[in-house]
């Protein structure tokens, strides 16, 4: 690993609370308010949680300039399995497939979807879709 030193320091000050941070598609940005409050929105558990993007409305340079954005069409979901990956396995396929229905027994599963769906109609209705970020997105390509 190459020791960075700005990152030391970023560490250190997030470490104080001095801020907080959220990622991006990538790109970490600083909040003044804590993003998380430790609780998965799908399954109540407490813990490491990360803020989940159901979709990525903007691009790297809006939220840059204004990090709040980066707060909008998101919840917060476990760290990783099962919530966060499959939140992000949601996302893909309806990334691929707008359209797409989603029908299952699963918990987990129909939370995160509806969630889904009820973010994209946010974000519809906030005249945010289809996404702005699609150009400077480094996963999504296109087929
Ligand atoms: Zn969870």
């Amino acid at each position: 690993m190459i020791h960075n030193p700005l990152k030391a320091i970023r560490n250190w000050l997030e470490s104080r609370k001095l801020f907080y941070t959220l990622n991006y598609h990538g790109t970490r940005l600083k909040l003044p308010y804590p993003p998380r409050t430790g609780v998965c929105e799908v399954c109540g558990k407490h813990g490491k949680t990360n803020r989940h993007h159901f979709w990525y409305a903007f691009t790297r340079k809006q939220v840059m300039e204004d990090p709040d954005l980066a707060m909008l069409y998101t919840g917060e979901m476990c760290g990783f399995w099962p919530c966060h990956e499959m939140g992000n396995s949601i996302r893909k396929l309806i990334e691929l497939d707008p359209e797409i229905k989603i029908v299952s027994k699963n918990s987990i599963i129909k939370t995160i979807f509806a969630m889904q769906q009820k973010a994209i109609a946010q974000c519809k209705k906030d005249g945010n879709y289809p996404k702005k970020a699609e150009k400077d997105a480094k996963t999504t390509k296109k087929r």
